[in-house]
């Protein structure tokens, strides 16, 4: 291997190659752009072009991309090449600032949830300069924002940057009220830590569900399951470790922080944890590592699995996203620190995020959902669909005292008061932590867990984002009219507790006590995509997009739309899937294996020696029954899922899949395992959850 320092960003048009290769002027204006929103002028735009070109070039490029986060959820690029005809039927290699910073593909098949007819159907991309553009392959990738013509946001990059703008303005009008005048600049820090699973590519290959709906849409749970907690943190199997090895030098070069590696709790699942950055190019990042991850795997003769849930009984997978605020003095916002000074703003900005998760529990639901997640959440595993606030207890001590104006005792002897004494130090120790927390305060950051494996972390963000733009918001619109700002500040931060105190949980997120406790305190629990989808357009919820100018009510309308409309997709696909497979494997391998029976029978009764066959009986009776349940099943969910295909209404047919689809599906599965548990090895059409989760030998 390379040296890492050497190898790391080496396929990146990162700062240390702007600074090498622009004009002095031009590189502190573009960093004028990058740093303050400043617009760029098309001198700039040019310089920047040639030497992203002449670098793009010698580093083996030869052609140009507009890469852009469409609402699919993965990541959209057209190659072009940098190729322009020049005199003497020769080429020139060119590449122009009006090419660097705006591109027109043809993408009248994204979703735009009704945002564009297909008559206007052009969209356009503009170049991102704040994330940094870097060579896959042959193609200098440039990060783009997608848009309409008409400028309707069509991708999830745009009001991303937008909550990012909201968050610093909101974040600074407090730090001012608070006597802070130096901080210029407020960003999100995130680091997602990203689950996956990693099969044989041989039997994934002989998996319809997995090809085509990257799950198992059928299976039992083997003998072994993740019962003896074996796999967590156990040695890393030499073919992982070798994958893993070579995951880390493709991120590294794209200069993704690929930094922490182990298994997961079940058999053959893994998590990659990056250093967190900055929350733009966290997300890009994340994209990249996905899109590494599924293409090493492949060298190494495995499938990398994102879904969110790929094996029933099984743990399934996150991607866990640490959020912070990070000032542009290196400063965390919400490390409790030492100083009084210090812990009444961290206990504002903490109770800032309360309130916002409180006030818009629905949205941070909304932002995760995906017909896939929904396995997850709600189903008594990973984070339950109810969103809480995770504090610990020694922090939630500290909230009580500063609700009830009294002193904290610390579990150290000095007794310490709000905004007075210093507080002690917040635990950062990991036996204070509570994994079943959807969103959980660890130390210095939240992470919220509730996010799918497969999903940009995009929706998330953008979310948490605004949401804690708006605490911010009216925490300084409270601050600003009051005479005596420190009196009013412990006012406010007692005063949020009180409100809010009710999404604050430290106990076991996963027992049918908290649901009913979930419900009394009034906190929301949707459990499927069909059930929180509605409350996107909740006029609260509306009204908070439309005030930071994230979205515009019709981009609202038309996410929504794009969202229920993909759950529907998603389960229709599934539904045929699991159709096809009863139908053409399940169903042909049990009437083969019944009639070995029945010949089996048939020719040992006439013969009496051979005794009276009563075992083979039993089992073919027990098999023709379920031959016949197959039968009945498969019919009745290929009839519900073209019923509920015809369905013009998105959320009439989301509650369709919900209370129809979905229990036809469990039904047709649950007989199809059950003649898994009868015919033999043989006979089964597919290789098996042992040889699926156990196939990748030490
Ligand atoms: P775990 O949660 O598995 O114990 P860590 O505590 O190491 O793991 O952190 C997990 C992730 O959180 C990493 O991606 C790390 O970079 C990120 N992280 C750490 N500190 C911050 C922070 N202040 N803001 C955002 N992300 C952070
Ligand atoms: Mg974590």
């Amino acid at each position: 291997m390379n040296e890492i320092p050497e190898l790391f960003g080496r396929s990146v048009f990162n700062d240390r190659v702007m600074r090498e290769r622009l004009p002095h002027d031009i590189y502190r204006q573009l960093k004028e752009t990058i740093n303050e929103g400043t617009p760029l002028s098309r001198e700039v735009a040019n310089e920047v072009a040639e030497a992203m070109k002449n670098w793009a070039i010698e580093n083996g490029a030869t052609h140009y991309t507009h890469w852009f986060q469409p609402m699919t959820g993965v990541t959209a690029e057209k190659h072009e090449s940098f190729i322009s005809p020049a005199e003497g039927d020769s080429v020139i290699m060119e590449f122009s600032g009006k090419e660097l910073t705006r591109g027109e593909p043809d993408a009248s098949s994204f979703p735009s949830g009704g945002l564009r007819a297909t008559f206007e159907a052009r969209g356009y991309t503009a170049w991102d300069p704040t994330s940094n553009a870097f060579i896959k392959e042959n193609t200098l990738c440039i990060p783009t924002v997608f848009l309409s013509y008409s400028g309707d946001v069509l991708d999830k990059k745009t009001p991303l940057l937008r909550s990012v703008e909201a968050i610093n303005e909101q974040t600074l009008r407090v730090l001012r009220l608070l006597g802070d005048t130096e901080v210029k600049r407020v960003v999100p820090s995130v680091g997602a830590e990203q689950e996956y699973f990693l099969i044989d590519r041989e039997a994934y290959r002989q998996r319809k569900d997995l090809i085509l709906t990257g799950r198992t849409l059928l299976g039992r749970r083997p003998p072994k399951g993740q019962q003896l907690d074996d796999h967590y943190f156990g040695t890393i199997k030499p073919r992982v470790k070798e994958f893993m090895r070579d995951c880390d030098e493709e991120m590294w070069k794209y200069g993704v922080l690929a930094k922490t590696e182990h298994n997961e709790t079940a058999p053959s699942q893994h998590e990659l944890a990056p250093i967190y950055t900055n929350v733009n190019a966290a997300t890009d990042q994340n994209q990249i590592m996905m899109e590494v991850m599924k293409k090493v795997a492949l060298r190494h003769d495995l499938v990398c699995l994102l879904h969110e849930k790929p094996f029933n009984g099984i743990n399934g997978s996150g991607k866990h996203n640490n959020w912070s605020l990070t000032t542009d003095k290196g400063e965390n916002l919400f490390s409790p620190g030492k100083k009084p000074a210090e812990n009444t703003r961290f206990l504002l900005f903490l109770c800032a995020v309360i309130k916002a998760v409180d006030e818009y529990q629905d949205l941070l639901r909304i932002s995760v959902a995906t017909a896939g997640n929904d396995h997850r959440l709600g189903a008594n595993e990973a984070p339950p669909a109810i969103i809480s606030v995770f504090l610990g207890d020694e922090l939630t001590e500290i909230l009580k005292s500063a609700e009830d104006g009294t002193l904290y005792e610390g579990k150290k002897n000095t007794k310490m008061g709000l905004g007075v004494h210093a507080l002690p130090e917040i635990p950062k120790d990991n036996t204070d932590r509570n994994r079943t927390s959807p969103f959980a305060f660890t130390g210095n950051k939240f992470e919220f867990r509730s996010v799918g494996s497969s999903m940009s972390i995009a929706e998330a963000n953008i979310v948490l984002d605004t949401i804690v733009s708006d605490a911010l918001c009216d925490f300084a619109d409270t601050l600003e009219k009051a005479a005596d700002k420190d009196k009013a500040v412990h006012k406010l931060i007692a005063d949020t507790i009180k409100k809010h105190k009710r999404i604050i949980f430290n106990g076991n997120g996963y027992t049918k006590e908290w649901e009913e406790e979930a419900a009394r305190r009034g906190l929301c629990n949707y459990k499927t995509c069909a059930d929180c989808m509605p409350h996107y357009l909740d006029k609260k919820n509306v009204e908070l997009f439309t005030k930071f100018k994230i979205f515009t009510e019709r981009e609202m309308v038309s996410r929504c739309e794009i969202l229920t409309e993909n759950y529907c997709k998603v389960l229709q696909i599934e539904a045929q899937t699991m159709v096809e497979m009863a139908r053409k494997d399940i169903l042909p391998a049990s009437v083969a294996f019944s009639t070995l029976l029945c010949k089996d029978i048939s020719l040992k009764t006439s013969t009496p020696e051979t005794g009276s066959c009563a075992a083979e009986k039993r089992i073919s009776v027990k098999l023709g029954k379920l031959i016949d349940d197959l039968d009945l099943k498969t019919e009745a969910l290929a009839r519900l899922s073209n019923e509920t295909k015809r369905k013009s209404d998105h959320f009439a047919a989301s509650r369709e899949y919900r209370d129809k689809v979905i229990p036809a599906m469990e039904a047709l599965r649950k007989t199809a395992d059950d003649i898994e548990e009868i015919i033999g090895s043989d006979y089964y059409p597919y290789p098996d959850y042992c040889e699926l989760l156990f196939g990748i030998d030490g």
